[in-house]
């Protein structure tokens, strides 16, 4: 299966987080992206490219910089079913990735070099490509630092993640400036209390 390993990190009836097995919906120099602003243990962005039906994803504790002199890490991590993309909510305290998570930008990339394999530019350490999201636009690369493909999971491969210089690179920091949800609108923080508040609601509700 191709996303074995992220199904052994999770509980199923734990986590709220999708099992499903959605088919691609992309070509393959093109696809979905999307970045989860994710409070885990440290907080952190998660950016996700779909390759190959699933999605490729990327730690990355600073998250993304419209900035092209901003070189942000990027931590590869296991690939996620294409449903990941749509989530966000609260994984339980105590199961893998505990804590709250929305989706800061979603929306297609398209591949620039290699033009028409992303599969390729993984294998190659270095890839190009353009995003069109609500919040982040225009050409990025990832280029890998260290680690090789297939590596143990305790020695994840380090990529950068680096904005090109175009029409849409700035020194305005999106983080900060647009911090909510694409898809709620709530901030992190509000995600974390919504979902405490519901716990809290049957308890009301009895009295
Ligand atoms: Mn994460």
């Amino acid at each position: 299966m191709p996303v074995d390993e992220y199904r052994r990190k999770r509980r199923r009836d734990r986590t709220p987080e999708p099992f499903g097995n959605k088919a691609s919906t992309g070509t393959r120099a093109s696809g979905l992206f999307a970045v989860q602003k994710h409070k885990a243990r440290a907080l952190h962005y998660d950016f996700r490219l779909e390759m190959d039906g699933v999605l490729r994803s990327w730690a990355v504790p600073r998250g993304p910089s419209m900035n092209p002199r901003e070189r942000r890490l990027a931590v590869m991590v296991e690939d996620h079913p294409l449903e990941y993309a749509d989530f966000e909510g609260c994984i339980p305290k105590g199961e893998y990735g505990g804590g709250a998570v929305i989706v800061w930008d979603r929306g297609e990339y398209r591949m620039i070099d290699p033009p028409d394999d992303p599969d390729e530019g993984v294998r190659r350490g270095r890839f190009e490509f353009e995003l069109r999201g609500k919040k982040l636009r225009g050409a990025f690369v990832l280029i890998r630092t260290r680690g090789m493909p297939g590596a143990r999971s305790d020695r994840r491969e380090q990529w950068l993640l680096i904005k090109r210089r175009d029409r849409f690179a700035s020194e305005r920091d999106l983080l900060s400036s647009r911090p909510r949800s694409v898809i709620s609108r709530l901030t992190l923080d509000e995600m974390q209390r919504g979902s405490r508040a519901k716990r809290r609601a049957p308890a009301r509700a009895r009295n």
